[in-house]
C-alpha cells in the first residue's frame, strides 16, 4: 500500500457519511438519561448546599486545624478551597445541563427533523465534557495535595496565558499590583523550569499522570476501567475541541436520514447515536464525582479541620456519592427471576417486576430476546426452579417463584415470614452472600 491507495481509501469513505443504524434501544437510553442526569443534578445539589455549611465552618477558626487558623501561612487556603468549589460547580452544571433526555412529547412525522444530531451538538455537548474532565482531575488533584508550590504553578500558568490576550477591562479586573508582582516573578523563571521552582512546582504534569496519582492515593475505583476510560474521554474530546478531521466529518455531514419508531413516536438515527453517547458520557462523569472528587474533598477537609467537624461533612458527602453509585449501578444492570420449571414455552404470559420497579408482561411465546427492562435496560435471566414452597431461599432474602400458587412474601402472615426469613439467615451463614446476584427482584 503506498500514499495515494491509503489517501484513496479516505476519499472513497471519509467524505460522505453512510446511514449509522441505531445500535440500542432509544427509549431504554432515554429512559437512562433521564434516571442518571437526576442523580447527578442531585448530587451537585447537595455539594452546593454543603458548599455554604462548609465555607462558614471554614471561617470558624475554633473549627479549624492549628495549621490553618487565621495569621498562620496555610491560612491562604481557606477562601482557596471555598472559591475552588464555587468554580466546580458552575462546570458541573453546564454539563448536566447539556445531558437531559430528548423531549420527544411533541414529535410527529412532520417535525422529527428538530430530533436530528449534528455538529453544534456534538460540539457543545463534547466541549462541557472536556471542561468537565479537565477541571474535575485538577481541581481533585489540588484539593488533594494542598501544597503552596503545586497551587501556585496551576494557577501562574494560567494567569500567564491569560494575561497575553486579555483585553484592558478583562486585565483590569483580574490585575492588581500583588497579581502583577507574583506573575513578574514568575515570568523571571525559565520554561524549562516552571515544574520546580522556587515558588511553583508541578510533579504530575499530564492529565494522565494526575489521574494514576489520584487513584494511587485515593484508592482503586470500584469499575476497574474507570481510569482508562477517564483518558480516553480525554482523547476523545480533544479530538472534537481541537477540530479533528474525524470528529468534523462524523458531525457535520447532513444527509437524508432514515426514521425510526417506537411506542412513543419517530426519531431519527443521528438522535440515538447522540443519546448513545450522552448516557456513556454522563455514566462516566458521575463515576468520576464518585470516585475522585468527593474522595479527594473529605481529604481537604481532614486536612483542614479538627476530626469531629470534618468527620461531620464528610458522612454527608460520603452519603451523597453512594446515592450516586447506587443510581449507576441500577441501569443497565443483571436481575435473576426464579420460574417454576414448565411455565416459560407454556401459553401464559409470566409477569416480570424489574429492581426499578418497571413491570414487564412476557408474553408467548417468550422471546429470549424480550428478557430485558424497557425501563433501566437491565437484562434478565430466568432460573427454572421447582420449589416445592413456592418459595425460594437466597442469602439476599426469600423470593417467591413466578408461577408458584402462593402469595406473595410480603402478603404473608407474619410468623411465615419470619421462618423463611430464619431459613435465610441459615442460608447466609452457611454459603455467605451470594456476589452479583439480585435476587430481590424476583419478588
Ligand atoms: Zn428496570
Amino acid at each position: 500500500m503506498n500514499e495515494i491507495d491509503v489517501l484513496k481509501k479516505i476519499s472513497s469513505n471519509l467524505t460522505e457519511r453512510k446511514n449509522s443504524a441505531a445500535l440500542s434501544n432509544y427509549r431504554v437510553l432515554c429512559s437512562n438519561i433521564a434516571f442518571l442526569n437526576e442523580a447527578f443534578s442531585n448530587a451537585i445539589g447537595t455539594l452546593r448546599l454543603l458548599h455554604g455549611e462548609i465555607a462558614s465552618s471554614l471561617r470558624s477558626d475554633a473549627l479549624l486545624n492549628p495549621k490553618y487558623k487565621s495569621g498562620t501561612d496555610l491560612n491562604a487556603f481557606i477562601p482557596i478551597v471555598s472559591r475552588l468549589q464555587l468554580n466546580s460547580f458552575s462546570v458541573f452544571e453546564k454539563l448536566a445541563t447539556l445531558t437531559t433526555p430528548d423531549e420527544r412529547a411533541h414529535i410527529t412525522l412532520e417535525n422529527v427533523s428538530a430530533l436530528s444530531r449534528g455538529f453544534d451538538d456534538y460540539n457543545n455537548l463534547v466541549t462541557a465534557t472536556r471542561q468537565y474532565i479537565d477541571s474535575i482531575v485538577s481541581d481533585s488533584y489540588q484539593l488533594y495535595l494542598l501544597d503552596p508550590k503545586s497551587f501556585n504553578y496551576h494557577v501562574l500558568v494560567s494567569l500567564n496565558s491569560f494575561s497575553k490576550y486579555a483585553t484592558k477591562s478583562l486585565a483590569h479586573a483580574l490585575f492588581n499590583a500583588e497579581v502583577e508582582s507574583a506573575l513578574s516573578e514568575f515570568e523571571t523563571i525559565k520554561f524549562k523550569n516552571w515544574t520546580k521552582s522556587h515558588i511553583t512546582e508541578c510533579n504530575h504534569n499530564t492529565f494522565a499522570q494526575k489521574v494514576d496519582f489520584l487513584f494511587s492515593v485515593l484508592g482503586a475505583p470500584l469499575d476497574p476501567d474507570l481510569p482508562d476510560a477517564v483518558k480516553n474521554i480525554f482523547k476523545f474530546s480533544s479530538e472534537f475541541t481541537h477540530i479533528g478531521y474525524i470528529s468534523t466529518f462524523f458531525t457535520s455531514t447532513s444527509g437524508a436520514e432514515v426514521i425510526f419508531g417506537d411506542d412513543e413516536g419517530p426519531y431519527l438515527p443521528s438522535t440515538e447515536n447522540f443519546s448513545e453517547l450522552k448516557y456513556e458520557i454522563l455514566e462516566t462523569a458521575c463515576k468520576v464525582l464518585v470516585a475522585t472528587y468527593i474522595p479527594s474533598f473529605v481529604k481537604c477537609l481532614e486536612k483542614l479541620m479538627l476530626k469531629p467537624q470534618a468527620e461531620k461533612f464528610s458522612t454527608s458527602l460520603h452519603l451523597a456519592a453512594k446515592a450516586l453509585s447506587e443510581a449507576i449501578a441500577s441501569r443497565n444492570s443483571k436481575y435473576f427471576f426464579f420460574v417454576k420449571t414448565g411455565l416459560v414455552g407454556s401459553a401464559t404470559s409470566i409477569p416480570l417486576t424489574c429492581m426499578c420497579r418497571n413491570k414487564k408482561t412476557w408474553a408467548p411465546p417468550h422471546a429470549t430476546s424480550e428478557l430485558f427492562c424497557d425501563s433501566c435496560g437491565s437484562s434478565f435471566q430466568l432460573l427454572e426452579v421447582d420449589g416445592e414452597s413456592g418459595y425460594i431461599i437466597t442469602s439476599n432474602g426469600p423470593a417467591k417463584i413466578i408461577g408458584a400458587n402462593v402469595p406473595d412474601f410480603h402478603d404473608l402472615p407474619m410468623t411465615e415470614q419470619i421462618k423463611l426469613l430464619q431459613q435465610c439467615e441459615e442460608a447466609r451463614k452457611a454459603h455467605g452472600p451470594q456476589p452479583g446476584s439480585q435476587t430481590g427482584a424476583a419478588r
